[in-house]
């Protein structure tokens, strides 16, 4: 029987994964390759990697279990099928169809075209719901509902003894983008994933809908799936199958859990409306969904430092800030008003700030990430313009001021309203701040309008009402779901 390879790229899961289902004895190579040019990428971090790796460990554990057994190679990924194919002369490859940063894309150009000259056939199954080449938005939304609602996919029985490549070479890489310490880091693996999925839907996830704003509650009441997801430990598929089960409990008997779940629900297909962005216009990476707003903003270094580092002198940024970096996660509102801060306050590029960001995020996935920080820079053209106010989220999200302290203890004896509007600290009351305390980078209400002022000027251009159509032809939501 001919070779094949089943390629394990983003999917580091058992349960509910295609590429696994043609998975055969004596011509089966199961594969992951480590390749080191992707970890120097500008979005990339050792928090990501250390995620994978324990992903990676807990996977070969339960493919050992069915007598599967997966090769970790580390190099280059055309180099590694060109020696493979030399030595097994494997006709077909069988992997997810990724949707990844500029470098992965090349990478899989380079790779279609090797594998048309080695006439290997690649097969490539498509992320929950994400369609690739010509097709029409608008019957989009009924599309992804069907295949949410299949059955998981699963083989009645594995053979064992899948190939162990002899040439095996298992190395971590070295040259990281991003090395910043990360203490509370969520942990890879299939397992995780479940326990996660079980404690949302049995308890934790009860008042998600309310409290999923502020960052103090919605560590507890968010699912925290994302890096899961994200490096695809569980199916969206069977999470969202395990909601509607849950659902169908307790809708009878619990208005509040149920809106919750069906507000995780949306979000479940939200992640493949976002994917699809960029899958659809993979340049939303590097150019704005309307050109017009490319050149408009600036690239200061020392202001990236400071906001990256949660120097800014805003207390509530800075403690969202940290407590980022320290644990690799922080929930959707604090990351809209981060991007939005970076990218009104302090006026600067959005494809500037955004891959320092997505080195912090454990869970990043291109195709939200460069879409969300577009929509809290403003430059889709077809979504409001939302500046979040630092203070007023500050006031509202952490009203004791608790979150800023736990992140930012030196701040311990600071009061309150201090640590809420910064801007008001009187000569006076500054010689009783601790020395870690620093004025405000930039005025919050100034900065905002000048910012306001600049982006209302270019949304009234009358080129940008054609542009912001056809922006909403192709990737704008429909109602339908
Ligand atoms: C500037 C910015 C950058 C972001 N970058 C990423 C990223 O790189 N990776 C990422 O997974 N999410 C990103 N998000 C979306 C969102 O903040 C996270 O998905 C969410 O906070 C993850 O926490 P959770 O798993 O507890 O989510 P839950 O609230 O429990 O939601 C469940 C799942 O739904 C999906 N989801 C939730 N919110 C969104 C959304 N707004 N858009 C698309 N899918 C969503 C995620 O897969 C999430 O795991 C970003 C948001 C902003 C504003």
């Amino acid at each position: 029987m001919p070779f094949k390879i089943h390629w394990f790229k983003k999917n580091l899961r058992f349960q509910d994964n295609e590429i696994l289902i043609k998975t055969d004895s004596s011509s089966s190579i199961l594969l992951y390759i480590i390749e080191p040019e992707l970890w120097i990428q500008k979005d990339m971090s050792q928090r990501q990697w250390d995620f994978i790796w324990e992903s990676l460990k807990s996977l070969k554990t339960d493919l050992a279990k069915q007598g599967l057994h997966l090769n970790i190679l580390y190099g280059d990924a055309s180099e590694i099928f060109q020696k493979l194919h030399k030595k097994y002369g494997f006709t077909k490859v069988i992997s997810e169809q990724e949707t990844g940063i500029h470098w992965t894309f090349g990478r899989d150009k380079k790779l279609k075209s090797l594998f048309k000259e080695l006439s290997v056939n690649w097969i490539e199954y498509p992320y929950f719901g994400v369609k690739r080449g010509n097709h029409n938005r608008d019957h989009w939304a009924g599309s992804i509902q069907n295949i949410l609602k299949k059955p998981l996919v699963k083989k009645d029985k594995y053979i064992d003894n899948s190939i162990i490549l002899t040439s095996q070479e298992t190395q971590t890489p070295r040259n990281f983008y991003d090395r910043t310490p990360c203490p509370f880091r969520q942990k890879g693996g299939s397992h995780h994933a479940h326990d996660l999925l079980n404690t949302f839907l049995e308890v934790r996830g009860e008042n998600y809908q309310k409290e999923m704003s502020s960052p103090i509650t919605a560590e507890k009441s968010c699912s925290r799936l994302s890096p899961h997801f994200t490096h695809g430990t569980i199916s969206l598929r069977q999470a969202f199958q395990t909601a509607e089960q849950k659902k169908l409990k307790v809708q009878s008997t619990n208005k509040v859990f149920t809106k919750s779940i069906n507000a995780f629900l949306s979000r479940l297909y939200w992640r493949s409306h976002f994917i699809q962005k960029l899958e659809d216009e993979p340049s939303i990476e590097l150019k704005s969904f309307i050109t017009l707003y490319d050149e408009i903003r600036d690239q200061d270094k020392e202001k990236l430092q400071l906001w990256i580092k949660g120097e800014t002198g805003i207390p509530f940024i800075d403690a969202c800030m940290i407590y980022l970096r320290n644990h690799g996660w922080i929930n959707f509102r604090m990351r809209a008003m981060l991007a939005s801060f970076a990218a009104y306050n302090l006026w600067l590029d959005w494809r500037y700030f955004a891959p320092p960001l997505a080195a912090l995020f454990t869970d990043f996935e291109p195709g939200i990430h460069y879409s969300q920080i577009q929509m809290q820079s403003g430059t889709t053209g077809i979504n409001t313009i939302r500046m979040y106010n630092p203070y007023k989220q500050s006031e509202e999200q952490d009203p004791e001021a608790n979150f800023i302290v736990n992140n930012i203890p030196s701040f311990k004896n600071v009061p309150k309203n201090l640590l809420h509007f910064p801007e008001t600290v009187t000569p006076f009351e500054k010689q009783l701040l601790p020395p870690t305390w620093k004025d405000p980078i930039i005025n919050v209400v100034q900065s905002s309008k000048k910012a306001k002022d600049k982006i209302y000027g270019i949304r009234k251009m009358i080129n940008h009402k054609i542009l912001a159509k056809s922006v909403f032809l192709k990737h704008g939501s429909r109602k339908s779901h």
